[in-house]
């Protein structure tokens, strides 16, 4: 029998005072089950991230902390986004835990597949990946666009686990590999892959939202898709310069063409050509200038360095140092 490890589950929440409570009973649940099986330490703990809530989620999380010892918190000073909030919680944690687990607040994920990750780390897996077997519950639009997706990623080169999102179990060694990588733009499911050491997946079924609604618009998963593609992938711009080359091959066909017609004496007005060429052309710049322009965008927001994430409050590390203490004494 290997000794127990600390395990610690990081949950980033945005306005999810609907559902809290259930969560915060079902992980519960699992760490006093994991616990007894003395397979994790008994100070392993629930890390809820608050990302800049504005309803009860981050007096709830204190709360819990003061009720459960398995329950701490981090708050952030405003909202910072899912992918940072996650990055938050990592960092707090990996500074004591010997694996983290990232889950979100809404129990889509199924909390069994804890059990089975722990089980994959303990066999000696350092990145566990939670696959869905299923996106049933997804609305068919989140389905097709998650496909497409994919499927434009895979196309343009960016290794991913397909239908794995941010789920997943990592080692700590794992984890500070991943906070080394200091892009402020960040896409984890595209960096998680490239941290390497040995990995394992475990299957679920996705289920409904326990309660609320998607804190994921439209407008935000347009964001993350491209933030996905711009941050790990230069084929857009590549892409440009074969349309470039495409385009000068047309216009000197075309200018042969002219020639030859001009030659002949049948030049028309050649307005129609005109307009067509003028609207043609200025579209493809204005699109290339902008494919460039978003590049140079994240460059810009790149070279700058700003934090990722402003911790406002760390009940994590207050409790862990407290508990530290304690076996001291
Ligand atoms: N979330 C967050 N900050 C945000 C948006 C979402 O921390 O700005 C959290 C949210 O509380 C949830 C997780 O990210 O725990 C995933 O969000 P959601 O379930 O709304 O996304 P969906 O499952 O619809 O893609
Ligand atoms: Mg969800």
């Amino acid at each position: 029998m290997t000794e127990a490890f600390k395990l610690g589950i990081v949950v980033p929440c945005y306005n999810e005072e609907e559902v809290l409570p259930e969560t915060n009973k079902e992980l519960t649940q699992i760490i006093s089950n994991l616990v007894n099986e003395n397979k994790i330490t008994n100070d392993s703990k629930i890390v809820f991230v608050d990302d800049g809530s504005s309803d009860k989620t981050w007096s709830m999380i204190d709360e819990y902390s003061k009720t459960n010892d398995y329950a701490s918190g981090v708050k952030l000073s405003r909202n910072f986004g899912h992918q940072s909030a996650l990055l938050a919680g990592v960092t707090s944690a990996s500074n004591s835990c010997d694996a983290v687990v990232t889950i979100d607040a809404d129990l889509q994920d199924d909390v069994n597949a804890i059990p089975k990750m722990v089980d994959e780390f303990l066999n000696g897996s350092e990145v566990v990946y939670g696959v869905r077997n299923n996106r049933q519950t997804d609305t068919s639009f989140k389905r097709d666009t998650a496909e497409g997706f994919y499927k434009v990623m895979g196309w343009l080169g960016v290794k991913l686990v397909p239908d794995s999102a941010d789920f997943r179990l990592m080692s700590q060694r794992a984890c500070k590999v991943l906070l080394s990588y200091r892009e402020t733009n960040l896409f984890l499911r595209g960096i998680v892959p490239m941290v390497g050491f040995k990995s394992a997946k475990v299957y679920y079924a996705r289920k409904e939202r326990f309660a609320g609604k998607s804190k994921y618009p439209l407008r935000k998963m347009l964001k993350l898709a491209i933030n996905g593609i711009t941050s790990f992938s230069i084929v857009p711009i590549k892409m440009i310069m074969q349309l470039g080359f495409l385009i000068v091959l047309i216009s000197i066909g075309l200018l042969i063409y002219t020639i030859v017609q001009k030659i002949h004496g049948n030049v028309v007005t050649g307005w129609s050509s005109m307009m067509i060429s003028i609207w043609a052309l200025g579209g493809v710049q204005l699109i290339c200038i902008s494919v460039i322009g978003e590049y140079v965008g994240k460059i810009f927001n790149e070279v700058k360095h700003r934090p990722r994430f402003t911790i406002e409050r760390d009940i994590y590390t207050e409790k862990t140092l407290k508990e530290e203490n304690n076996e001291v004494k």
